[in-house]
């Protein structure tokens, strides 16, 4: 019984692991300091919070409005 939940806490784990790679992957900070949509500056305090950002608060919404669909 418990080989059943150890193989489940294991691919569990490796699943996780992947999401977290992914997840650093795309958070890896950029010197991008104008929005790539509408050519604004992103803003100091979103580059230190989101180093990673290539979008300005309103465009980044407005992408990932767009992207959930
Ligand atoms: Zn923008």
């Amino acid at each position: 019984m418990s080989d059943i939940i150890d193989t489940a806490n294991k691919s569990f784990e490796y699943w996780l692991n992947g999401q977290i790679q992914q997840a650093t992957k795309q958070a890896e900070p950029n010197d991008i300091d104008a929005c790539e949509d509408c050519g604004k500056p992103i803003g100091t305090a979103r580059k230190c919070a989101v180093p990673s950002a290539t979008r300005c608060i309103n465009c980044q919404t407005k992408y990932e409005i767009r992207n959930k669909r």
